[in-house]
């Protein structure tokens, strides 16, 4: 933050801003510009941008640096994160698919379509023991037994396995099957839910809240890497738009826009902001070209009988397809996959 005095401000008003500013622990500099002293401080939290400072005797104005001193900030930290999870690795580079069905219906499902995306070539496995649902008549997800058919997939398959989690209460209990748990889109902005899983020991992947801000979703990620969980990985998944032909707007921008103001590797999930199958693979190519660290794609054997997002979900076969479609992007965009 920058705090540009009146040009008649006493030395007792500058030195008051100074130590204020020394208080919250601030790394200060002090210039003149014009016959005007300006005070910068930067600290590690945000604490100095909430400070009234524009009231305090002296005070011309206040020029905010943009919260440059976010620790998921690149300002904080120049270089990629790169999140490993057994021998996966997310960002750095490497392009890192997770696949799998919306929800876990039943262990013949879950392990079948596992086995399918796996033989495809995907890292890493999906599927929601708990799901939000809009309405509470739907099917919420099959909880405590679901988690337990997710382990079974990794035992068979030998990869991870991502599941969401809703509430705080269930944060321990998702982790210790889970080896990613995610956040999401409607519960980005569950602080409660953010700093449990900031206190666990798991990587987390955060979606974002599909009316939420680049900005407030980068924030939503301090709140996890405060509580000393830095393994973090931000999922855009579409946002809210006018236009009816999709279930969300994916928001392509936001891959090269939280990638410059954020260490923090980014995956895109296509099947959620489409919505409908048959543009999902577009979008996926879309966001690899664009610079996304991974994907995550909905498929399930039998879509038609899937109990969540059927519409979106791609068939084994669709996936196969995408998968070597994917690595001809990547081979050509990152020809050293190892850099
Ligand atoms: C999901 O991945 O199944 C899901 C519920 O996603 P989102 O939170 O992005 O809607
Ligand atoms: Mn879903």
């Amino acid at each position: 933050m920058i705090i540009v005095m009146h040009p008649e401000a006493t030395s007792e008003e500058v030195a008051q801003i100074v130590e204020r500013l020394q208080d919250l622990g601030a790394d200060i500099h002090i210039t003149s510009d014009g016959g005007r002293t300006v005070v910068s401080g930067t600290t590690e939290t945000r604490l100095a941008d909430e400070a009234p400072w524009a009231s305090l005797p002296g005070v011309e104005r206040v020029v905010p640096v943009l919260r440059g001193g976010r620790r998921v900030s690149r300002h904080f930290k120049p270089d990629d994160t790169v999140v490993d999870v057994m021998d996966v690795t997310i960002g750095g580079g490497s392009l890192t698919v997770v696949a799998g069905p919306c929800a876990i219906e039943s262990r013949e499902q879950m392990m079948g379509t596992a086995r399918l995306v796996a033989a495809a070539g995907a890292a890493m496995i999906r599927g929601d023991a708990f799901k939000p649902r809009t309405s509470p008549y739907a099917f919420q997800g099959l909880g405590k037994a679901g988690l337990e058919i997710l382990a079974e997939v990794r035992e068979e398959t030998g990869l991870p396995v991502v599941a969401e989690v809703l509430d705080p209460r269930d944060v321990d209990l998702v982790a210790s099957y889970a080896d990613v748990v995610r956040i999401g889109t409607r519960n980005m902005s569950n602080q409660a839910l953010l700093r449990e899983v900031g206190r666990q020991p798991k990587p987390v992947m955060l979606k974002r809240g599909r009316a939420s801000t680049i900005e407030e979703w980068i924030d939503a990620a301090e709140y996890i890497h405060n509580e000393g969980n830095a393994r973090i990985v931000l999922v855009e998944r579409g946002i809210r738009g006018f236009d009816s032909s999709t279930r969300n707007t994916l928001d392509v921008s936001a891959v090269p826009l939280v990638k410059l103001a954020t260490h923090l590797p980014v995956m895109v999930d296509p099947s959620h902001a489409a919505g409908r199958r048959d543009i999902v693979a577009s979008l996926a190519l879309a966001a690899v070209a664009a610079g996304a660290d991974g994907v995550m794609i909905d498929v399930h054997p039998r879509p038609s009988e899937a109990m969540v997002d059927g519409p979106q979900a791609m068939l084994p076969k669709e996936f196969e397809t995408l998968m070597r479609d994917l690595q001809a992007v990547a081979s050509v965009l990152r020809p050293d996959p190892s850099g």
